[in-house]
């Protein structure tokens, strides 16, 4: 065994057949106890696995009684010879399973409370008391092994990229805020009362600078903060793989991410992945599949019926195209044969997802049938069905509403469907969607940076850009997606100052503003800053993923709730008023608002 274990002569898993007869020493947690007819038996938990200890006639009255005394979760030393377990009694199940530990010698390290669950692999425990006592719920082995496979992870990463002439560059945790597009924790100097410190949504820009720097290729498993709305799969702090290389264009940056994934997919799942992975643009991917992260394992597309819609005499459809909407359908080969329950629950997915519903038709040989069918017997129907290429058999599903309305619905009625229809299957698709807009126009009229203000646009738009467009305007970002789910983001940089300031401008940030924010980064650029860019993939995200775990909480060793708290710490909790008064801070009472 190439393993060496301090204090122990093995881990409670590693022991086979091989080493009955040797004097064996082992150390972990009560994980069972037994008392057969005056033998004591206790199953020992390390890490490494299960060792059943043993306490029959043959081992001194003293150690049988110590192994009697014993409860759950006690952490205990063992000493014994191995022997193998009688026949009849070897479990060819467990890897331990032939062997069993003669006690002779047996110390308590520590005794254990009454746990609040048991200790076990298979036991269904609360997410909420997992979470507050971690450190119970971490002895379990399916969330051990989840931990080493991340730390597994993470070494594969930085093997890959030492070895690729990477740099792992820590950058400030106390900083300047850095926007990508979530509201910023801050943290008050108590030096400088008054001023305040913004953790980092990302390093992006000490990235950049250190490509200033000259250090040409960087990486860091980094932390990020953002104070969003939480989600199910999101987390106020989360871990990025960030990197950012000198002199490169997009496919540079293509083939490193690949190249870390396909390590990735060896290393940690014995899988050759193919690269180079698929590409689509930004404006396709919305076409063909209403979304920027389409599941390309979903066979489902998505049809534009702009030109036939208003053609049937359908009221609802008439007025969403007035008003510049959306009407768009979709055709389920085979869905004719889905029930109305199922139907009710694909309606049902359209209203959640924020559309007034789904307006529907099943293809039988004698034509449409269903709410949307009424409208189909008439002129426009043909055209309408020969719109959707449908055939007998099929489930037409429509979507009217505004456009940003219309484009979730229509994903979530897509991905509902190919469930339903269980057609989402195959291998893993990895698809990088590209030439992203620089802008996307949010509720109030008003542009945001569709990445963040750092990325360059396409050089062929950026005449078009200075003289204030910015609807089209493309940029040089690009996101990685697998089976639908976005594991990062990247862009090539602005690295010309003027340039950075239009792109300041065009969002609404002008000098005196951008100074104040940015002016690090524009003086950084006075010195010849390299051409630049680079990527960031989500750890946790890709991890459950790559671990087939349910939920990115369970490959984070420490999570926080959906609210955002910490059930093991208390955090966020109140702090000491004398705390607050050191950094200068009132407290509004919050009870009075
Ligand atoms: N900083 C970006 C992000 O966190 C990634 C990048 O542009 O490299 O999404």
């Amino acid at each position: 065994m190439s393993r060496s274990i301090a204090g122990r002569t093995h881990g409670c898993g590693d022991l086979r057949a091989e080493q009955v007869g040797e004097h064996i020493r082992v150390s972990g947690w009560v994980s069972a106890r037994r008392n057969h007819g005056g033998v004591h038996f206790v199953d020992l938990r390390d890490r490494y696995g299960t060792l059943q200890i043993v306490g029959d006639e043959d081992a001194s009255s003293e150690a049988r009684s110590a192994l009697a005394d014993l409860h759950p979760e006690d952490c205990i030393q063992v000493e014994g010879t191995l022997r193998m377990r009688i026949e009849g009694q070897r479990k060819k199940d467990k890897p331990t399973g032939d062997v069993e530990l003669l006690v002779e010698k047996l110390d308590i390290l520590s005794r254990s409370a009454r746990v609040p669950f048991e200790v076990q692999d298979e036991i269904d425990v609360p997410e909420e008391l997992r979470l507050k006592y971690r450190y119970l719920d971490l002895r379990r082995r399916p969330m051990t092994k989840l931990i080493e496979l991340r730390s597994r992870a993470n070494h594969a990463i930085r093997c890959a990229l030492q070895e690729d002439g990477f740099v792992e560059v820590e950058t400030p945790l106390l900083t300047k805020s850095t926007p990508e597009g979530a509201r910023d924790y801050l943290v008050p100097s108590r030096a400088q009362k008054g001023n305040w410190y913004a953790l980092p949504q990302s390093p992006q820009l000490f990235k950049q600078l250190s490509m200033v720097g000259g250090l040409d290729r960087y990486f860091q498993i980094a932390r990020c903060l953002r104070d969003e709305d939480l989600r199910a799969d999101r987390q106020p702090e989360f871990t990025q793989l960030d990197m950012e290389m000198s002199f490169v264009d997009e496919e540079d940056v293509y083939a490193l991410v690949e190249s870390v994934m396909v390590r990735l997919y060896r290393d940690l799942k014995g899988e050759d992945l193919s690269a180079p992975f698929e590409r689509m643009p930004y404006s396709e991917s919305v076409r063909r599949f209403a979304t920027d992260k389409p599941d390309l394992r979903n066979p489902l597309e998505i049809e534009n019926l702009t030109a036939v819609a208003g053609n049937i005499g359908f009221g609802v459809f008439e007025s969403v195209l007035e008003s510049g909407g959306w009407v768009r359908g979709i055709r389920i080969p085979g869905g004719a044969e889905l029930s109305r329950k199922q139907i009710d629950s694909i309606e049902q997915a359209a209203r959640d997802a924020g559309a007034g519903g789904a307006a529907w038709c099943k293809v039988g040989e004698d034509g449409p049938t269903g709410p949307l069918s009424r409208f189909l017997k008439g002129e426009g129907g043909p055209e309408f069905m020969a719109a959707l290429s449908a055939e007998v058999g099929d489930l037409l599903i429509t979507i009217a509403d505004q456009p940003r309305r219309a484009m979730v619905a229509l994903d979530t009625v897509r991905r509902h469907c190919g469930e339903l229809m269980g057609i989402v299957s195959g291998p893993d698709r990895l698809l990088w969607v590209t030439e992203f807009p620089l802008f996307e126009e949010i509720d109030d009229g008003e542009w945001t940076p569709a990445h963040h203000p750092f990325t360059s646009p396409f050089p062929e738009d950026i005449s078009a850009l200075a003289e204030g467009q910015k609807e089209g305007i493309r940029s040089r970002a690009y996101d990685l997606v697998l089976n639908g789910v976005e594991l990062g983001s990247g862009s090539i940089r602005i690295h010309d100052s003027d340039l950075q300031q239009t792109v300041f401008s065009a969002i609404g940030m002008d000098v005196k503003e951008a100074k104040r924010r940015f002016e690090f980064l524009l003086e950084a650029f006075q010195y010849g800053p390299p051409p630049h860019g680079g990527f960031a993939i989500g750890l946790d995200r890709l991890y459950a993923l790559l671990f087939e775990a349910s939920s990115i909480r369970e490959v984070i060793p420490f999570p926080k709730t959906a609210t955002g708290s910490c059930p093991l710490t208390g955090a966020p909790s109140d702090v000491d008023p004398a705390q607050l008064d050191e950094l200068g801070i009132t407290q509004k009472s919050l009870k009075s608002e």
